[in-house]
Formats: C-alpha cells, structure tokens, sequence
C-alpha cells in the first residue's frame, strides 16, 4: 500500500489532503495501522530532512485523543497543534499561519471530540455562574459562546455544543488574516470532524 508522506504525495490539494487523512483513520480504525507499529528512532530518521507536511490538525489536549495515532500518520507527515477544546490563541493562529503560508499545507482540520472535558467545563461555569480562575478562564470564556447558542435548557447541551464550537473555530480560522486570501482561492481548506472515542472513528462535521 502507498502511503503519502507529505503534501507532494498527497497531490497537494485540500481534497486530496483531507482523503489521506481519512484514509488513515480507517487504517486505525481497522486495527491495521501503517505507521502505528513504527514509532522509532529510525523511522524519525528516514523523515529528518526538509519537513513536507501535507495537513495540520488541531485537537483537544485530551489524553485520549492522540492525533497521529488516531491518523495513523508517521513522522514529517502532519503539523499537530493541541490545547484544551481546541481553543484558538495568537500562537495558534500564528502557528497554522506558518504551516500554510510556509510550508504550503493545504489543510486545516478542527477536530473535536466526544466527552470533551473543556466544553464540559464551560457548560458548567455558564450553569453555575461560577467562571473559573486563571487562564482556565480563557479556555471557558472562548466555549461559552457555542454553548449559549445550542442553549444550556437542551438537554443534549454537552454534545451539541461540542459540534458547535467545532464549527465556531472552523469559522473564525477561515476568516483569519492570513488564511482567509487562500481559502477563498481554494488553495487551502478548512474544515471540521468529531472523534468517536468508542469507535476511533473520524467523522466530517459538513462532509463536502
Ligand atoms: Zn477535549
């Protein structure tokens, strides 16, 4: 089987992109992973030139959400960013901005998942009126919006709000300075899934 390894393999395209990306989740999915059974040190090595990376995903630091893993991709493969509820901040938005602009990745995926403690926490503090300290806050005051508009009286608020913040980040990242130009000639996708933490599988939230 042929496996893309970076984004000339791929076909450098968004569609192209986000097949491999789906491809692979199958791969774990089917308990038949290409890459999973390498995590080496040589593996490393065969990848330790010019980085060519043909997606970049963004995830929740859930420990059980490992984003190469659930992928199935090797090393040099995708650009991998993770904060709680996938929370958007400058470094992150400057970060895909790099990936895009200067590596030339046609991809952007937003991947939420199901049970997502962060979403949980800001359902919570809009519940409780209770918003908590720190720059936990943060990560709260940025869900809140997507839980008050699913509505904290539907009683799937949790799930739903999870997809909602899904979309709210996959729109704020496709109106961003510096990705906005490109998306709008094609040249880069931005799009959102949701991971199945029972099945391992990866689902488009707005499958094209
Ligand atoms: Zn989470």
């Amino acid at each position: 089987m042929r496996v893309a390894g970076h984004g000339r393999q791929a076909g450098g395209t968004p569609r192209a992109a986000l097949a491999e990306l789906l491809t692979g989740n199958r791969r774990f999915v089917s308990g038949q992973p290409v890459h999973g059974h390498d995590v080496t040190a040589a593996a490393a090595a065969a990848a330790s030139g010019d980085q060519q990376p043909y997606a970049v995903v963004l995830g929740c630091i859930d420990s059980r959400v490992p984003l190469e893993a659930i992928f199935d991709q090797t090393f040099g493969a995708i650009c991998v960013i993770r904060t709680g509820g996938h929370v958007l901040d400058r470094a992150v938005c400057g970060s895909i901005e790099y990936v895009v602009g200067q590596l030339g990745v046609p991809l952007v995926l937003v991947l939420g998942h199901e049970r997502c403690g962060a979403v949980g926490a800001a359902v919570d503090a809009l519940r409780t009126g209770e918003r908590p300290g720190g720059s936990l806050a943060h990560l709260v005051d940025e869900i809140a919006p997507a839980v008050t508009e699913v509505g904290l009286d539907d009683p799937a608020v949790h799930p739903l709000s999870i997809r909602r913040h899904v979309r709210r980040t996959v729109h704020t990242l496709r109106e961003d300075d510096l990705l906005a130009g490109p998306v709008a000639a094609g040249r880069v996708a931005v799009v959102g899934g949701l991971y199945d933490l029972s099945t391992g599988e990866v689902a488009l939230l707005d499958p094209a």
